[in-house]
């Protein structure tokens, strides 16, 4: 056997589907987000606006956090020195947990070491917890779900995107007395959408079925303290297990899930991605906790980020460019609709203007969809977004991209 061989034939079949993947190396400057220098693979550097970060509210550049990064980095040292059940569960784990579940009202919260984690640990574990389970999951839940889901070996069923009707359909059609669970995120995070939770909930009342929320790319950015779509729409208490993230608006790293107590303590006592790995440093549960406490208490950076979001819209739409009318979010996706134009479009902003967005290409979203996803926090200016339209135009005339109505320029 190559084994080289066989390495170089997986990777030429990524080039060759245009999948092919490189990474900008950045650097950040304390205080100057959302500004970072990137540096070519030449070692020479230039100058950027960053405008697809997930550290959607600024928070991994906010003095408090940082500060409490330190101070726990100071008091206790690096890694935790094991997992969860052997000397790994530290105060600042034990308050974290308290804390997202209060953001919740939820009686009990678990910590995994990324939202991804706790997506594939929790989903596979339900069957094991639930025999005879079955899953309806929103064909457009992230690779997380869909991985626990697979990996938990039962049945599931595939209902189209926010379609409640389609999702009734399925319900209908399984056995009455197995256990089920609807699975869906609130926020999408490639077209911007948001699920009609008080829909899904109803017909899991009326078909007896559990819920499942991945509020990834809501938790911090909606209701009144950053509790997600839930919270906004007065549905926390509704769903049985929340999902979510420490890594996006919180600016720091892991994952969670917050439901009762009961619902904690079997996954804890059943999910091999909780129970088999180290837990997370001390310092960047004590981060966390300082900025979902942050972020509770500032509902204007929320208000901020709102604002940001639809100026951008607003002034792209002006300019004719094409925002996805899909997003009532702060996503701001512009249809390209081509992989080789949106990978152009995308090189051309880093090397010529000085805009860092990657594109989205397939397997990702569909092909033919491809897009840019652009991500306004509270910290892009008036002038950055001047700049970025500015350039987005005179690319979209370059290569003669379709504009809004659908005509190219
Ligand atoms: N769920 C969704 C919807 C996501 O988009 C992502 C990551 N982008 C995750 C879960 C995984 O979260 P994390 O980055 O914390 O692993």
């Amino acid at each position: 056997m190559d084994y080289k061989a066989a390495f170089q034939t997986a990777v030429e079949q990524v080039r060759k589907e245009g999948r092919y993947r490189v990474f900008a190396d950045l650097k950040r400057h304390r205080g100057a987000f959302p500004r970072a220098t990137w540096t070519r693979e030449d070692g020479s550097e230039r100058e950027i606006v960053v405008w697809c970060s997930n550290d959607y509210l600024g928070q991994g550049q906010n003095p408090v956090v940082i500060e409490a990064m330190h101070a726990a980095i100071d008091a206790t040292g690096t890694g935790s020195g094991g997992t969860r059940n052997i000397s790994g569960t530290t105060h600042f784990h034990v308050e974290l947990e308290h804390e997202l579940a209060d953001l919740h009202g939820k009686e009990a919260a678990l910590l995994f070491t990324s939202g991804y984690v706790s997506n594939e640990a929790t989903l596979s574990t339900l069957y094991k917890i639930l025999p005879g389970l079955v899953v309806f999951s929103d064909e457009l839940n992230h690779a997380s779900m869909i991985s626990g889901i697979r990996n938990g070996g039962g049945k599931r069923h595939i209902y189209r995107h926010n379609d409640l009707a389609h999702l009734e359909e399925l319900l209908l059609a399984a056995d009455p007395d197995a256990p089920k669970l609807i699975a869906f995120e609130s926020v999408y995070s490639m077209d911007g959408d948001i699920s009609d939770i008080p829909g899904t909930v109803a017909l899991a009342k009326k078909y007896g079925a559990m819920t499942y929320i991945d509020e990834v790319h809501a938790i911090g950015m909606y209701g009144p303290r950053g509790g997600g779509v839930a919270e906004r729409d007065g549905m926390m208490a509704e769903i049985d297990i929340i999902e979510a993230t420490l890594g996006k608006a919180f600016g720091v790293m892991g994952g969670y899930i917050a439901a009762d107590a009961v619902i904690v303590d079997a996954i804890r006592s059943y999910a091999s991605g909780f129970i088999f790995t180290t837990s997370l440093p001390p310092a960047l549960t004590a981060g966390a906790l300082a900025s979902v406490r942050y972020l509770k208490a500032h509902d204007e950076l929320r208000q901020q980020h709102q604002e940001r979001a639809a100026t951008l819209k607003k002034m792209m739409k002006d300019a004719g460019l094409p925002v996805m009318e899909s997003s009532v979010s702060h996503i701001v996706p512009v249809m390209v609709g081509d992989a080789v134009h949106c990978k152009m479009v995308s090189d051309m902003l880093l090397e010529d203007h000085g805009v860092y967005v990657q594109p989205i290409n397939y397997p990702t979203v569909p092909r033919g969809t491809e897009r840019l996803r652009f991500t306004p926090t509270p910290f892009h200016t008036d002038e950055m977004m001047r700049d970025l339209v500015g350039a987005l135009e005179k690319l979209w005339a370059h290569c003669n991209i379709a504009r809004l109505g659908g005509r190219a320029a």
